[in-house]
């Protein structure tokens, strides 16, 4: 099964995903963590990459193409995390998949009022070592700034600063969200209201893959 989460920065698509992959199995694959990890590491990737994220632009198609060509396991249950996020995107995804005889099977749209976006990404804190999220209120680490997991100390990524928060709903709005359309005439997309909890959310997205059957 091919699962894509779509939505606003800060909308929840990264904690779910975690959520389901630790409990379901499936591969979690998020681009904006691989991007990160390569600008790093400063491999080729990440030198072409680094200027867009740090002005919430979006790194271009086709550098973005060949990065999930790479990456997209041969039959495992996968959940595609912050890709697609343009129309050719999504056309180039299909190419990939009908080769192998595979298609995107769901696409939840993850709903969020911009305020609650806007609140979340202001407070999200990140894990550079083992990519943990948390949020300094709504989900705080035990110790202020420390890893659950790995003892690390937490940053703020630099893209969600409000200047950059900005920019990124602007191209969220402008290049992502004609994806809605794209995906609703397919059939395939469910919307999901991410306002709840945590786990609100993720009872939801659960039930609704359970109610809808493999
Ligand atoms: P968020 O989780 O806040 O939505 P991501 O971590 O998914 O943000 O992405 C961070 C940045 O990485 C984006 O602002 C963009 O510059 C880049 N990026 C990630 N995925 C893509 C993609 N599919 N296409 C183009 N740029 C991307
Ligand atoms: P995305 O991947 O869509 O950009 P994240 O999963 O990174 O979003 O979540 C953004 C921020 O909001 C993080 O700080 C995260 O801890 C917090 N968060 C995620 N889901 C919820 C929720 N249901 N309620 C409150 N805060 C949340
Ligand atoms: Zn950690």
């Amino acid at each position: 099964m091919i699962l894509v989460f779509l939505g606003p920065p800060g909308a929840g698509k990264g904690t779910q995903a975690k959520k389901l992959s630790e409990d379901m199995g499936f591969v979690h694959i998020s681009t904006g963590d691989i991007l990160r990890e390569a600008v790093r590491k400063g491999t080729p990737l990440g030198k072409r990459a680094k200027e867009f994220i740090e002005k919430g632009e979006l790194v271009p198609d086709d550098i973005m193409v060949a990065l999930i060509e790479e990456v997209l396991p041969e039959e495992k249950s996968v959940v595609l995390d912050g890709f697609p996020r343009t129309v050719p995107q999504a056309e180039a995804l299909e190419r990939m998949l009908s080769k192998k005889g595979r298609k995107v099977d769901k696409v939840f749209l993850f709903e969020l009022p911009d305020e609650e976006v806007v609140m979340r990404l202001s407070g999200r804190r990140t894990c550079p070592e083992c990519g943990a999220l948390y949020h300094i209120k709504f989900n705080p680490p035990k110790e202020d700034e420390i890893c659950d997991n790995c003892g690390a100390k937490l940053l703020q990524r630099e893209d969600d600063k409000e200047e950059v928060v900005k920019n990124r709903l602007k191209v969220y709005k402008e290049k992502t969200a004609p994806l809605v359309d794209h995906y609703r005439a397919k059939g395939i997309l469910i919307t999901l209201d991410a306002s709840g909890s945590v786990e609100e959310v993720y009872e939801n997205l659960k039930r609704i893959l359970n109610e809808e059957g493999n």
